[in-house]
């Protein structure tokens, strides 16, 4: 990429608010490609699903809830996250999945908000799975949806992890339906086509967003 956009961070810029941009797709929609592209503009991404997998480890707190809720098989003999154990458990019971989402979220907030503190640019991106499932828009100045068709989502997502085809279908099935999300999103990234194409898009739609960060920010001071 060598047109990089011109995000560096101002110096003489006078200090406002850190925007955040949520930033979501259903399963293999590629989200995560998007944030790396993203990243590699020079935006920071916080990628929640992924700092989840380290705080259930990580966050004493959390732990003990979590233990609450699942029981002393949650964590192994070494006090390690039993993801495997955990899987099965709520793979076919949405309410406990639920109400393990309700329990990881706020610990997720807490360590989003740390680094958000610690931000200098104008906006910032938050990489998360769930999104318009927990309101999670009202704490995003925009949110940007990636989203692409079923059928590539499940080839997609077949070719990378190696699941199922039942087990790819049960996770869309318990997501929110893309047209739902297509409705409530401020910006899409519809990722029907190559890997180029995606790059290209996303850098289009950074600029439009810098573009109303900035009319935003403007506005804010006159
Ligand atoms: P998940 O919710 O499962 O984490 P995701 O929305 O983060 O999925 P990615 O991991 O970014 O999706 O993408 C899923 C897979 O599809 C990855 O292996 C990625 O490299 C591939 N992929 C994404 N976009 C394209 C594309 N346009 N062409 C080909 N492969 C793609």
């Amino acid at each position: 990429m060598d047109n990089k956009l011109e995000n560096e961070p101002e110096t003489d810029r006078q200090k406002t608010e850190t925007k955040v941009i949520g930033l979501t797709g259903g399963i293999g929609s590629g989200k995560t490609t998007v944030a790396k592209i993203i990243g590699e503009n020079g935006f920071p991404v916080y990628y929640s699903d992924s700092r989840a997998k380290d705080l259930v480890n990580e966050d004493p707190e959390l732990k003990t809830r979590i233990t609450g809720l699942l029981g002393e098989e949650a964590y192994d003999e070494s006090g390690l996250y039993n993801r495997k154990y955990v899987s099965g458990k709520v793979f076919e019971d949405t309410e406990l999945l639920a109400r393990l989402n309700e329990t990881v979220h706020p610990a997720v907030r807490k360590d989003f908000l740390k680094w958000l503190a610690l931000q200098k640019q104008e906006m910032v991106f938050k990489e998360t799975a769930l999104l318009f499932e927990i309101n999670l828009e009202k704490e995003c100045f925009r949110t940007l949806l990636v989203t692409a068709d079923d059928n590539l989502r499940m080839k997609r997502v077949m070719d990378r992890v190696g699941k199922t085809y039942r087990q790819v279908e049960a996770i869309m099935d318990n997501q929110m339906p893309e047209k739902e999300k297509i409705r409530k999103a401020d910006y899409i990234i519809c990722n029907n086509t190559s890997l180029e194409n995606l790059e290209s898009e996303t850098e289009e739609v950074l600029k439009k967003i810098l573009e109303d960060v900035r009319e935003d920010e403007s506005q804010a001071q006159s």
